[in-house]
C-alpha cells in the first residue's frame, strides 16, 4: 500500500510538470513517504530528516521536503515544529492535496495536511507505475478493525471501498499496458463492499479475473473473520486466482487473541485453513505474527509455534510487538521483555524457516509457471521471478529473457527461500 501510494505521490507531482532527480539530496521536492506501523520504520523517519537536513546545509537542496504518510497523519503538525527543514506535511488520505500544499509552500507557509476528507480522490490515471509486469490496485482505503496493537485505523481513517466498475476501468487499461499480475489492495480486502452495486470481493474478483490479457489476480490482506458464507468456495473458484493467499493470524493464544481484538479463535481460524484447502488444495498460505504481545506467556507463544506446526504456511513475516500511539493495547500491562520477544521471534523463524524448506524441497522435480522481474542482482546471469504462489524462482538467464515475461521453469533445487530451476522448452515460453 505504502509502495503504491509512493507511485501516486510521483504521478501528481509529474502532473505539475516535475521529473524524477538523480537523488532527493539534489531534488527541487523531496518527499519522505512513511511507515508507523511499528516503532523502527517510524524512527528511520527521524534519521532521514537528519540526512536531507545535513544534505540542504551543504548544497542548498533539497529545496522543499515534504513528508507524507502514515507518520505524517499520525504527528501532523508537531513534526514541523520538531523539524524545521520539514515545509509540510501531508497524510495519505490527502494526497489529491499536493498541488495545493506546495503552492502554499511556494507563498512562504508552512502546512499541515491531513485528516479524511470525504470527497477524497483516488486518481487513478495520475499514478506514477512502475512498467512492471506486476501492478497493485487499490479496492478499499483504511480499516475498521481496531485491533488493539495497530495504527492503521488512525492513520489511514474509516473504510472506504472503491465502485467496482472504477477497479475494472483501472485494471483493464493496467492490462492493456502489459500488467500480467495485479494485486487488489485493502487492510481487510476481504470487507470489499462496492458502494454503487453492494458486490462483495468473490464478484469483484470474478469482474477483474475476466480481464483481458491477465495472468493471475492476487488480494490482500485478507482478515481471517470476513470469509463469511460461500466466499471461501466462491474466490477459490476464480479461474485466474493466483493460488497465493496471505491471511494474518497474529497469535495462535484465544487469550491473546482476544486481548487483540481480532474477533476469531485459534480453532476458527484452522477451519477456515481447512475449507481454504478443500476448496482448492494447491492454495499457499501466508501470514503475519506477532509475538511478545503485552500478556504473551510460553503457553501462548507455545500455541502461536504449535499453530504454525500445523498450518505449514508457504510464507510467514513474524514482528515484535511494537507499542503504537493511540493503540489500546499501548497501556496494557504486562510488557513482554524485548530479550523475550526477540528469541520468541528467533524461534518462530527457526520453525517457519525449517517448513519452508520442506515444501520447496517437495517442489524439485516439478514444472511451474513464473512471472520474471529480473536479475537476481544487478549484472547477474540469474535471474528471480515468481511464480503463481509467490515463490521466489531463481533461472539462469537465457536469450533474449525480459522482465515481464512468463516462463515455464523445472525446479532442479530449493532453499528456505526459493526455487531453483531451469525455463524449460522455447516452446513452453509464453510470451
Ligand atoms: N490489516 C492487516 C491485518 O490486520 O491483518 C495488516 C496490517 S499491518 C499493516 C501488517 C502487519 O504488521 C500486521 O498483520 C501485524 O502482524 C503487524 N503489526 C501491526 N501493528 C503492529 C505492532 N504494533 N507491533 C508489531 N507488529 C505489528
Amino acid at each position: 500500500m505504502n509502495v503504491l501510494d509512493s507511485q501516486r505521490l510521483e504521478g501528481v507531482l509529474q502532473e505539475l510538470g516535475l521529473s524524477p532527480a538523480e537523488s532527493s539530496e539534489s531534488a527541487d521536492v523531496a518527499l519522505l513517504n512513511t511507515c508507523s506501523v511499528r516503532e523502527k520504520a517510524a524512527q528511520k523517519v527521524l534519521s532521514r530528516l537528519g540526512e536531507l537536513r545535513k544534505a540542504r546545509a551543504a548544497g542548498g537542496k533539497p529545496g522543499v521536503v515534504g513528508l507524507c504518510g502514515c507518520v505524517a497523519e499520525q504527528d501532523g503538525a508537531s513534526l514541523l515544529s520538531r523539524s524545521p527543514i520539514l515545509s509540510f506535511v501531508l497524510g495519505p488520505g490527502q494526497i489529491g492535496q499536493l498541488p495545493a500544499a506546495l503552492q502554499s509552500v511556494g507563498e512562504g507557509k508552512r502546512v499541515n495536511v491531513t485528516g479524511f476528507p470525504a470527497d477524497q480522490e483516488y486518481e487513478s490515471h495520475l499514478i506514477a507505475r512502475s512498467a512492471g509486469a506486476r501492478q497493485l490496485v487499490t479496492v478499499v482505503h483504511g480499516c475498521n478493525q481496531h485491533c488493539t496493537f495497530c495504527v492503521v485505523p488512525y492513520t489511514r481513517g474509516r473504510e472506504r471501498s472503491r465502485a467496482l466498475a472504477a477497479i475494472v476501468t483501472e485494471v483493464r487499461a493496467l492490462a492493456a499496458r502489459g500488467a500480467k499480475e495485479v494485486t487488489l489492495l485493502g487492510q481487510t480486502v476481504n470487507a470489499y463492499r462496492c458502494p454503487a452495486s453492494g458486490a462483495e470481493l468473490p464478484d469483484l474478483l470474478e469482474a477483474v479475473g475476466a480481464v483481458e490479457g491477465l495472468w493471475r489476480v492476487q488480494f490482500l490482506t485478507s482478515h481471517p473473520a470476513f470469509f463469511t458464507g460461500s466466499s471461501v468456495e466462491r474466490i477459490a473458484a476464480v479461474p485466474r486466482l493466483g493460488s497465493y493467499l496471505h491471511i494474518p493470524f497474529q497469535s495462535g493464544s484465544n487469550a491473546v487473541l482476544k486481548r487483540m481484538h481480532r474477533s476469531y479463535t485459534r480453532e476458527e481460524y484452522l477451519d477456515l485453513v481447512s475449507r481454504l484447502r478443500a476448496a482448492r488444495p494447491a492454495v499457499t498460505l501466508s501470514t503475519d505474527v506477532i509475538v511478545g504481545f503485552p500478556g504473551e506467556t510460553e503457553e501462548d507463544f507455545e500455541a502461536t509455534l504449535d499453530l504454525v506446526s500445523r498450518v505449514r504456511f508457504g510464507q510467514l513475516y513474524g514482528f515484535a510487538y511494537s507499542p503504537r500511539p493511540r493503540t489500546p493495547a499501548a497501556r496494557y500491562a504486562g510488557r513482554v521483555a524485548r530479550a523475550t520477544a526477540s528469541e520468541r521471534l528467533e524461534r518462530l523463524f527457526a520453525v517457519q524457516t525449517a517448513i519452508q524448506l520442506e515444501l520447496n524441497q517437495a517442489l524439485i522435480g516439478r514444472r511451474v509457471e513464473a512471472l520474471i522481474d529480473g536479475p537476481a542482482r544487478r549484472g547477474s546471469q540469474l535471474w528471480q521471478g515468481r511464480g503463481e504462489d509467490n515463490r521466489v524462482v531463481i533461472v539462469p538467464a537465457w536469450d533474449g529473457i525480459r522482465e515481464g515475461q512468463l516462463a515455464r521453469v523445472k525446479i532442479g533445487g530449493a532453499t528456505a527461500h526459493a526455487l531453483i530451476g531451469e525455463a524449460v522448452g522455447e516452446a513452453d515460453r509464453a510470451a
